[in-house]
């Protein structure tokens, strides 16, 4: 049969039906043909290198392994040739007439099975070579295969149901497609408007593409090279490149897996943390590739929320190219991937913590609240987490921190729960009166200084079998401690608490004496359990229900203190003063906790008690 005259095809059934939908539904991202299209061309290209390998005779053997982009605005046409391995007639018809290939078939069964509308479908799936039908009054493909024996063909077609094939003379080896643009398309014949969609999907593609005569991609994917080989500077500059960037990267993590999935990823962590200044919400910014290809620039469950500081890039060949990213379809697929590379991260922050324990801190400073809303949420992960955790101690020197793994190495024997206490910083908590009974026993308490701390450690709950306890809370209860010298009698104690209760009345719920104090007077213990002072602060903030009403508080008191000795004794010698005392008490007790809202009251008291010294 002559194939010198053009001869007319009808396309498969599926095919016409791919093309229907393709063509009649608005599809918002029209721009993916370009990707598509240029990963068909990638493909030709790395087929026909291998084919170089094993054969001799190949057509047109001088032409560059490159991909050629031009753009003609006036005749508002669009043309990607590449020199890979081109396609003969029996090729032509078989893998642009057929739904023999990947992609379209993928789409075609899910239209089947979902029955959903075509138009959500196309989002989801890359429907390979079809999409330039998006934008296409036509499409040309110039073919010539490799083999030197066959000659060159057009195929040309407006993807309306049917096609031509007609040999063609003068042809290098390779696919050249030219596609003819719709009106309404014809912004994808400006130069700018491409080079902006390859600087975007196809940046790493191996192969060199030219738009106009100009190279395009000249960054690696450096994620796909062998760490040994690659230099520090190269790392910087890929850094820059990939996340925008203009700092240099913290930390960086570059590893590659081979099962349960093949993986190649390169994690940045920057300098700053941005939402530190106040900054929106970082949103997710490591890149999924399929082979150099984009498949989405900001997927949204690659990775845990927590981890929403990293920058970089994962690259998974078991990824299907024509997911798209309206959807990720396949979620196991993804689920899957970010399980390995969350452990992976945790485990490198775990290596870097003992190798590099100053850069870690340093680290920690910056993204450590990450890790806090991790060990809070994220109950997979919590356990890996709880241990990154650092906090300085009543053990550690100022500005020095522990881990909770160390806190435990320390316990004695008969401790059995891990103490801290939140407070805005390290003099505060020292100096306030809930850490002594604490020193005088040899226990360490954590001291949190962030206003997350503290639902942090709710959340947590416990480590490593010990429960987190809050120093301050009211049901803590510590060892005795031998009486000393002079302190009040048991006798006294009770009938100063009974004096202290009625006098105070509504504003304590109980008095009694604490194991607690060693050198304070008396302290208050927050009475309501599930309402700390750090979070009833907060509540007021957002002005929540209840944050308003006024604390009721147990108020403990030290027997061995000189205050409370003197007040044993003027309650019965001089009952007026001796009320202003205990109410004075209560509020500076009140000031240590954090509980005393209106310091008014107090100023008037205190002006009364100092005009009888
Ligand atoms: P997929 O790339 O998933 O196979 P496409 O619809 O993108 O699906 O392409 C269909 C087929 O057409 C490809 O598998 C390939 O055999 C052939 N093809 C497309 N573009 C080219 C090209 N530039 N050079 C050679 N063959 C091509
Ligand atoms: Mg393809």
């Amino acid at each position: 049969m002559s194939t010198a005259t053009p001869q007319k095809f009808e396309f498969q059934a599926e095919i016409k039906q791919l093309l229907d939908i393709v063509i009649h539904s608005l599809y918002t991202e029209k721009e993916i043909f370009v990707r598509e299209l240029v990963s068909n061309a990638s493909d030709a290209l790395e087929k026909l290198r291998h084919t170089q390998i094993t054969e001799k005779d190949i057509f047109d053997d001088k032409a560059e392994l490159e991909i050629n982009l031009t753009t003609d605005d006036k005749a508002k046409t669009l043309t990607i040739q590449d020199f890979g391995i081109g396609m003969t007639r029996a090729e032509l018809i078989e893998n642009l007439g057929t739904i023999a290939h990947s992609g379209s078939k993928q789409f075609l069964k899910a239209l089947g099975e979902g029955g959903a509308k075509g138009a959500n479908l196309i989002g989801q799936f890359g429907v390979g070579f079809y999409s330039a039908f998006m934008v296409a009054k036509s499409v040309k493909v110039y073919s010539h295969s490799w083999r030197a024996s066959e000659p060159g063909h057009v195929w040309t077609s407006d993807g309306s149901g049917s096609y031509e094939i007609e040999e063609a003379a003068d042809l290098r080896r390779g696919s050249k497609i030219v596609i003819e643009l719709k009106d309404d398309c014809a912004d994808f014949a400006e130069e700018w408007k491409i080079k902006e969609i390859l600087e975007r999907y196809s940046a790493f593609v191996s192969v060199p593409i030219n738009l106009n005569g100009k190279r395009i991609n000249t960054v690696q994917a450096l994620w796909l090279r062998s760490k040994n080989e690659v230099k520090d500077e190269e790392y910087t500059e890929f850094y820059k490149f990939q996340a925008h960037a203009h700092d240099e990267p913290r930390l960086r993590l570059h590893f590659s897996a081979d099962a349960p999935l093949s993986i190649n990823a390169l994690l940045f962590v920057p300098q700053s943390n941005t939402e530190k200044f106040g900054m929106a919400r970082s949103e997710p910014a490591i890149s999924l590739y399929c082979r150099k290809v984009l498949i989405d620039a900001k997927p949204k469950d690659l990775l845990p929320e927590w981890l929403r500081f990293l920058k970089g890039v994962v690259d998974s060949e078991d990824l299907p190219l024509n997911i798209s990213r309206e959807t990720m379809q396949d979620r196991s697929l993804i689920e899957k991937l970010n399980k390995v590379i969350t452990k992976r991260f945790l485990k490198f922050l775990a290596d870097e913590s003992s190798a590099r324990p100053d850069a870690y801190n340093e680290f920690y400073a910056e993204f450590g609240v990450f890790l806090k809303e991790g060990a809070a949420l994220d109950f997979t992960h919590k356990e890996q987490l709880t241990k990154l955790l650092r906090y300085e101690s009543s053990l550690t020197e100022k500005g020095k921190t522990t881990a909770l793994t160390d806190y435990v190495s320390r316990m004695g024997a008969d401790q059995k729960e891990i103490f801290y206490l939140v407070g805005p910083n390290r003099t505060a908590i020292e100096s306030g009166p809930y850490l002594e009974g604490f020193k005088a026993r040899n226990l360490e308490v954590l001291f949190c200084y962030e206003p997350v701390d503290e639902y942090v450690m709710n959340n947590v709950r416990e480590f490593d079998g010990k429960k987190l306890t809050a120093a301050d809370h009211a049901d803590v209860k510590l060892a005795d401690l031998p009486k000393p010298e002079g302190a009040l009698s048991e006798d006294e104690t009770q009938k100063l608490t009974t004096w202290l209760k009625e006098t105070l009345g509504e504003r304590v719920a109980e008095v009694k004496a604490s194991d607690r104090l060693v050198d304070s007077p008396a302290l208050a213990i927050n009475s309501d359990k599930f309402m700390s002072p750090q979070m009833r602060r907060m509540m007021k903030a957002m002005k929540k229900d209840g944050a308003d009403e006024p604390v009721k508080v147990n108020l403990e008191i030290n027997p061995r203190s000189a205050v409370m000795k003197r007040l044993a004794e003027t309650h019965v010698s001089s009952p007026e003063k001796a009320k202003l005392v205990a109410e004075q008490i209560l509020d500076n007790a009140l000031i240590s906790a954090g509980l005393l809202d209106d310091a008014t009251p107090m100023v008037a008291r205190l002006y009364k008690l100092l005009e009888s010294v």
